[in-house]
């Protein structure tokens, strides 16, 4: 991220876990029979919220099991990813879930991922949609923002987070587990890397770029083996 008014995000936090039980309790006997007898899903808005139904996943998903799912409603394109890269690294500048920015009307920026410090995950959009982080790299690559400042590196927990995050998309959606320096070499990247086509940013600075290759040390160890077993 790169923005200059960045404000400290609301406090609140829509969480869309599975299930929606809250919901639930406040039907009617009849609707709820009627939603589950009908296939209709609650609330129209199907996307992302497939957990909560009878239906089967698709084979190779664009949401990460594992971590927080909260979709954004808008700020991001329906499919129109024409490759899968691997993932860009950004640093927030800031703290706090950023839900409730890029959920905000004209906001026209948007993530796949965000990591706080203490490691905890949420995912804004499926990574088979294209989220708004990087500008001419949005359709070949996947992004995360960090929680922090580029003054200071990720933590612990945070480059373990961004491990995980990596190793569900090399295995998921092959993403090699390799540093990308270049927008035409897949792996795990950097912001600035794209240079004014990807906005002219420094994000996510010299301290966090120079993480990734602890990160993807950890990708490897994470990684199913080839011979099938982790
Ligand atoms: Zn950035």
């Amino acid at each position: 991220m790169h923005s200059s008014n960045s404000r400290p995000p609301a406090s609140s936090r829509r969480r869309l876990l599975a299930g929606g039980g809250a919901v639930f309790l406040t039907a009617t006997a009849g609707s709820l029979l009627a939603a589950r007898s009908g296939g209709a899903v609650r609330g129209g808005d199907d996307r992302g919220r497939a957990a909560g139904g009878p239906a089967a996943s698709p084979t190779a998903s664009g949401w990460m099991p594992g971590v927080s799912k909260v979709p954004l409603e808008r700020n991001f394109v329906h499919g129109d990813r024409d490759a899968q890269r691997g993932l860009v690294l950004h640093v927030q500048e800031g703290e706090g879930s950023l839900y409730e920015r890029f959920n905000t009307q004209g906001m026209k920026t948007s993530s796949h991922f965000w990591v706080s410090q203490d490691g905890e995950t949420e995912q804004y959009v499926s990574v088979l949609d294209r989220a708004w982080a990087q500008v001419d790299g949005n359709g070949a690559w996947a992004s995360v923002e960090t929680s922090g400042f580029a003054t200071r590196p990720l933590t612990e927990a945070q480059v373990e987070a961004v491990a995980r995050i990596y190793t569900w998309g090399a295995d998921a959606h092959g993403w090699p587990p390799a540093v990308s320096e270049r927008p035409d070499q897949p792996g795990l990247g950097v912001h600035a890397m794209g240079g004014a086509a990807w906005g002219g940013h420094a994000c996510p600075g010299t301290l966090r770029s120079g993480q990734r290759a602890e990160i993807i040390r950890r990708v490897h160890q994470l990684l199913p083996s080839p011979g099938g077993l982790r």
